[in-house]
């Protein structure tokens, strides 16, 4: 038999899928974790199951409680569905830039979600970071999980994605490319990866160019859910061996590669991520095996980074550059 009593049994165990167009010949073999065939689409399915557990095996969430988190993205859809799958009330709160969709598939998943201003300070009461910490002290039985503080982020990877990653190459893995958000996949992946393997599978991290984890000053950049203003306790730098930064130019391109050439529709942190990863596996050679995670669908950009309008006004579109190689070939 194989049926499933819970959406929650299907996070994890995602798939290793090799890239081929979009790496240059001699490299290193170069397979992509595909982290949107989790059931909520990204990643932080996860670490949503993980944090929600501990926090059940602690005594925090209680039957009928309440789980508050200001998140408007994939943390958010994760903890959606697993607090639903187990009879919780969600509350997320979001800044009001935040677009509709992404408010709309929080609240068809059956969770509230508060809009706050986006245009206050963070330590305004108005915040959403305020307004999430507010109602979770004053409603009874409510939780805040604060993914960038939470162990179980990191921990949900050292006991999920690092062990399937080396069951999956059958230890044959070299080298683990991931972007670097809050640090949860690479800590927690890489802490597991490097104990296995004795310490030679290599931990590469990768960041916006402008963020802090590449040593920049937190600069804007626009790929979404990865680089950080400043460093949070989910992230342990002493796993990584070495911080890849990708500007927002070759991000957007390289995910816009994967989609017409590898028929991977990946977000913009995938393409990031990506493009270290086919940089780490020329210079690695033909011995070497790279993996690199892919977070989250492309669908949820499509009116941005598969937007020929929005990348022109912005002065990213490059058609020259941003063709399908068949068609270069002709
Ligand atoms: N990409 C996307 C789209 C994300 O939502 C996240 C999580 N913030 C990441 C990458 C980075 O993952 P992590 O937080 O584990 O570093």
């Amino acid at each position: 038999m194989n049926m499933h009593e819970s959406l929650t049994e299907l996070i994890g165990d995602t798939p290793l899928v090799r890239l081929r167009s979009v790496v240059p010949p001699g490299s290193a073999p170069l397979y992509a974790k595909v982290e949107y065939l989790n059931p909520g689409g990204s990643v932080k399915d996860r670490i949503a199951l993980r944090m929600v557990e501990t926090a059940e095996a602690d005594g925090l969430l209680r039957p009928g409680g309440t789980i508050v988190e200001p998140t408007s993205g994939n943390t958010g859809v994760g903890l959606a569905i697993v607090a639903q799958q187990k009879g919780y009330h969600c509350v997320f709160t979001c800044p009001d830039k935040v677009s509709r969709d992404k408010i709309d598939v929080l609240r068809a998943y059956g969770a509230e979600v508060v809009v706050c201003p986006a245009a206050v300070r963070p330590e305004h009461p108005d915040s959403y970071r305020s307004v999430a910490s507010r109602i979770a002290s004053e409603r009874p039985g409510a939780v805040q999980l604060n993914q960038y503080a939470n162990r179980s982020n990191p921990e949900s990877h050292y006991h999920t994605t690092g062990p399937e990653l080396w069951r999956q190459t059958e230890g044959r893995l070299t080298h683990f490319v991931a972007g670097i958000g809050t640090g949860g996949t690479i800590s927690g992946a890489g802490r597991y990866l490097r104990e296995v393997s004795g310490g030679t599978v290599r931990i590469i991290g990768v960041d916006p160019d402008g963020s802090i984890y590449s040593g920049g000053t937190g600069r804007p950049y626009l790929v979404e859910g990865v680089g950080q203003p400043s460093c949070p306790d989910s992230y342990d730098p002493t796993v990584v061996d070495e911080v890849i930064a990708v500007t927002d130019q070759e991000s957007i391109l390289m995910t816009r590669r994967l989609a017409r050439e590898d028929a991977l529709l990946t977000g913009g942190s995938g393409g990031m991520a990506a493009a270290a990863a086919v940089r780490v596996a020329a210079a690695a050679g033909p011995e070497a095996l790279v993996v690199v995670l892919l977070p989250d669908s492309g669908r949820g950009y499509l009116s941005k980074i598969f937007n020929d309008d929005w990348l022109a006004g912005l002065g990213l579109y490059d058609p020259p550059t941003d063709q399908p190689r068949v068609r270069d070939a002709a």
